[in-house]
Formats: C-alpha cells, sequence, structure tokens
C-alpha cells in the first residue's frame, strides 16, 4: 500500500470501475475496430436509453456538460440584452456558459439548508429582460422546482435545469431532475455520479420536440443536413467512444446511487452520536428535497483548520466551492460586490465536503466521524 495515499480518499475511480473493466475494454475494441467513432450506434443506445429512463422527449449528447448549458442557451435564443436568474453558489460553468451566450448572469441569494437557489427571492430578480432561471440541483439536491416552475410560467420565462450534478434524481413520482424546466443538463465529467472515461455531457429535453430538434441541430453547426445549414451552431458532439463507456457503466448507476445513499444515512446515525451536532455546531445537509448525494456537505466551524487537520489524519476532504460566482474576478463588470449575497459568502466559508463515493466503507465512514470529533475536542 502506498504510505502516502490518504486512508481515506474523496474517490476511488480505479476501484468503481475495475468490475466492469474487461466489458469496458471489448467495448472500446468494438468501437475502433467499427472505426465509426462519431454519431455512431453507442449515441443512439445511450440517448434513446437515458430519455427512457428519464422520461424525458429526448437526451441529446453532447461533448460536456458545459457544453449541454451552452447549447441549452442557443436553443431558447437567449443571448446579448437578455438576463439569466440563477445562483452565485455554483460551478463555473452555470453562470460562465450564460456569459458566453451574451448574456447577462443574474444572481439571487441561496437557502442557507439547502444551498440551493432560494426560489423565494427569484421573483424580485426579474425584469423585462429576464428570460430564463437556471437552478442548479446543488451536491444532487433537487432545488424547489414547483415554485421555480410556477414563477416562470406566470411571468413567461424559460427553466433550464443545471442537473449536472444530479443524474437521475427523482424529484417526484416519475419526474426526475433534468425534465421538469424546458431544459436540463447533465455532466459525467469522470467525479460526478455517473463517469466518463473522460469529458461528456448530455442536454435533456422534457417535453417539447421541437425544441429537442433544435438542440440535435445546434450541436452540429445548425445543419439539418449535412453543408447546409440553417443557424449558426457548434461541434458539441460527444464521441462514440464516450457514449460506449457509458453504454457500460449506467447499468451500475442506480447500485452507485444507493451506495451513496446509504452512506450519507451511515453519515448522519455517526455523526448524531457522535454529539458533534448538538455540541460543536456541525451542521449536517438537509434533507428537505431529494437527494442523490453526488457531495455530503457539512457546514464546518474554523472549516479550513478542520479541512487541514482532517487531512493532516489521513481524510481527504474537498471545498465546492471557495469564493461565489458573483465575487470571482471575470465577472466584476456585472457590478456585484461582497456583501450582495450574504448566505453564498457564509456558505463558501463554512462548507467542507466529505468522501461519500459508493466504494466508502463503514470503517472509513467512521475514521471520518472520529476526526472531525477529534478536531473540535481537542483545538
Ligand atoms: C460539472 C458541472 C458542470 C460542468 O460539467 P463539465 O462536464 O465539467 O463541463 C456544470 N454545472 C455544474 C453544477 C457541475 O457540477
Amino acid at each position: 500500500m502506498d504510505a502516502t495515499a490518504p486512508k481515506v480518499s474523496m474517490l476511488d475511480l480505479p476501484a468503481q470501475l475495475a468490475p466492469l473493466r474487461e466489458e469496458l475494454m471489448a467495448s472500446i475494441r468494438r468501437v475502433v475496430e467499427s472505426g465509426r467513432f462519431i454519431m455512431g450506434p453507442e449515441i443512439d443506445r445511450l440517448e434513446r436509453e437515458m430519455a427512457s429512463r428519464a422520461g424525458a422527449a429526448a437526451a441529446v449528447a453532447v461533448s460536456s456538460g458545459t457544453d449541454a448549458l451552452l447549447v441549452s442557451l442557443m436553443a431558447l435564443d437567449i443571448g446579448p440584452r437578455s438576463e439569466v436568474i440563477t445562483t452565485p453558489f455554483t460551478f463555473f460553468a452555470t453562470a460562465g456558459t450564460v456569459r458566453r451566450s451574451g448574456a447577462k448572469p443574474v444572481f439571487v441569494d441561496i437557502e442557507p439548508d439547502t444551498f440551493n437557489i432560494d426560489a423565494s427571492r427569484i421573483e424580485s430578480a426579474v425584469t423585462p429582460k429576464t428570460k430564463a432561471v437556471m437552478p442548479v440541483h446543488l451536491y444532487g439536491q433537487c432545488a424547489d422546482m414547483d415554485t421555480i416552475c410556477a414563477l416562470a410560467k406566470g411571468k413567461g420565462l424559460r427553466v433550464i435545469e443545471d442537473s449536472c450534478q444530479a443524474v437521475c434524481t427523482e424529484y417526484a413520482p416519475g419526474r426526475q431532475a433534468g425534465t421538469i424546466g424546458d431544459l436540463g443538463t447533465l455532466s459525467f465529467y469522470p467525479t460526478k455520479n455517473l463517469p466518463g472515461i473522460g469529458d461528456a455531457g448530455m442536454v435533456l429535453v422534457g417535453r417539447d420536440s421541437a425544441l429537442a430538434d433544435r438542440v440535435k441541430r445546434l450541436r452540429i453547426h445548425g445543419g439539418e443536413r449535412r453543408y447546409f445549414h440553417r443557424e449558426v451552431g457548434g461541434n458539441f458532439r460527444m464521441d462514440e467512444l464516450q457514449a460506449a463507456a457509458l453504454n457500460v457503466f449506467l447499468p451500475r448507476l442506480e447500485g452507485w446511487a444507493k451506495a451513496r445513499r446509504d452512506n450519507a444515512e451511515r453519515y448522519r446515525k455517526l455523526f448524531g452520536e457522535s454529539g458533534l451536532v448538538k455540541e460543536k455546531g456541525v451542521v449536517l445537509p438537509a434533507a428537505k428535497r431529494p437527494h442523490t448525494y453526488h457531495q455530503f456537505v457539512i457546514r464546518a466551524p474554523r472549516r479550513d483548520e478542520l479541512r487541514e487537520f482532517m487531512t493532516s489524519r489521513g481524510v481527504a476532504t474537498d471545498v465546492y466551492y471557495p469564493l461565489p460566482l458573483h465575487m470571482q474576478e471575470c465577472f466584476r463588470n456585472l457590478g456585484y460586490k461582497e456583501g450582495d449575497f450574504p448566505e453564498a459568502e457564509r456558505a463558501a466559508k463554512e462548507v467542507l465536503a466529505l468522501p461519500i463515493h459508493p466504494l466508502l466503507d463503514p470503517a472509513q465512514q467512521e475514521t471520518v466521524v472520529r476526526a472531525v470529533g477529534e478536531f473540535y475536542r481537542t483545538s
């Protein structure tokens, strides 16, 4: 065993994928031997399977979660002079793609318990320029889609769900995250709940098949057929090789998701017994709406010191995200300042993601909770 490797890591992808390695290699070999690398049978199969699992009108395989967001904005004609309401507490791509479309990201503060956009504050951010709301199902927990969709309907706004962290999360019976609004995006970045073996993503189209056709067209330079371009799109295709890998992994997703949920329950039990919640101010993630635990994120007093201590005890942790988007240098020209979104700013200082990956075992979880306890009791 490598003495420098952490005892508990955030993810163990080689071990997670090991049982599938033979099947994966056979699949890759098949694609290589076929010589069909772009828009072939693996893409077809993945799109059909994902659409059916999600109960979506269509699933469009694309090059990444980021490109899924960008092409979604393009498909809804969101561009210069438009505004898109979203959360300042998310991965950069959510607002980065809004900016790249030419539109302006307008931030609304988050709910302190779920870290998701506070739906009750959206209405006051709507202006005549608002075209869409882009909620994020952060860490795998659904945003308040009932309130968001009701508001969007009333105001004539589009809804793009950034579901990159919430693949196959059931918001309500038969209604998956990503299919509730107009469009939803998935990421298969290798650390996500359904990992690719490189970059890959998907656009879910809830109901509107004309919109699905447009996403598909924009994915390949806006053409209905080759070399005839109805509009300007891009190259947002997913490779056959990625689709082949995802087709091998997809049947395992449910099992992996269950392992994550079980791990979350075990953390709740262990933390409950430890007294850290009552006595030391550790806050466990709310289970307010459906959650598939892409991350298990606690709030921790003296977070940075705790993180260092955990590292010294061989426990990996991470911070998603240390700087809210309204305070990023590249968004200075949006005119926001520190203090504008106090909950997002407080979360950025307090959140700590603990290992929750599917192969984490109970002994490792005990190690994690014990290390947190040791920190608060001895320092
Ligand atoms: C991962 C992620 C993305 C981007 O996905 P990529 O596949 O890395 O481009 C977008 N939004 C959120 C919330 C994400 O977690």
